[in-house]
């Protein structure tokens, strides 16, 4: 794997991420491994290994890098795990998750990242991700149970389509709120019909736009 800006991905890890008690060696191993710069435009390369979102183009943004490793760790990922992520945005969270899981499906709703994403997605070495442009708050059916989703963007309520495509046992983490801020909420299916949700912490994400979320 490239190892240019390793050093700034070294202290990316220390500092945001085990400082703030991320844990799963494997997250760690995986966000120190992928070049995030990679999957920034051009004119934000620099601002890749900030404690921050950046902005990666059509009024989207690559979350900030805590958040990633959260979000990853939340589900605890296994490595036969097959995991849905709705807005695919730059690929990045795809990359990582797919450095920890056996399968990755995601969907993005912006053709145009979409088609970037795919074209970066190709040239890494870390097996296939499989994509989809389109609502993904209607979810993969056919790729369906899913033994975790990962919701990357804000939502009104957690979109049940999605409840649906999730195993018994298997987890669900989605920003909950108005299109401002919401609650990180990890969701687990404890059955067909039970659900135990967990707010954690508060967050701010780009709008989920789509049947089950926000009107364009
Ligand atoms: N995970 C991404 C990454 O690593 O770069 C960041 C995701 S960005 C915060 C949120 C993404 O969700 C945007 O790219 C946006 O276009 C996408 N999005 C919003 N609503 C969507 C929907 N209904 N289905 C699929 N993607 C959606």
């Amino acid at each position: 794997m490239d190892s240019t800006r390793l050093s700034e991905r070294h202290v990316m890890v220390k500092e945001q991420l085990e400082k703030r008690g991320i844990q799963n060696p494997w997250v760690l191993q995986a966000m120190l491994d992928i070049p995030r710069h990679f999957f920034l435009p051009d004119d934000q390369h620099l601002k890749a290994y900030e404690d921050r979102p950046v902005p990666i183009g059509q009024g989207q943004t690559i979350s900030q890098p805590y958040i990633v490793a959260l979000m990853i760790e939340l589900i605890e990922p296994k490595d036969s795990d097959r995991v849905l992520e709705v807005g695919l945005g730059s690929g990045y969270s795809a990359s990582v998750l797919r450095r920890v899981v056996k399968e990755v499906y995601a969907i993005e709703r912006e053709p145009l990242l979409l088609e970037e994403a795919r074209r970066r997605l190709e040239r890494l070495p870390f097996g296939q991700i499989h994509l989809r442009s389109g609502d993904g708050t209607l979810g993969w059916s056919e790729a369906a149970p899913f033994d975790a989703i990962l919701i990357t963007a804000g939502s009104p309520r957690i979109p049940e389509t999605l409840l649906s495509q999730l195993k018994v046992g298997g987890v669900m983490v989605v920003p909950v709120g108005n299109r401002e801020e919401q609650k990180l909420v990890r969701v687990v299916k404890s059955s067909e019909t039970h659900f135990q949700e967990k707010e954690l912490m508060a967050v701010r994400f780009v709008p989920l736009i789509g049947t089950e979320g926000w009107p364009q």
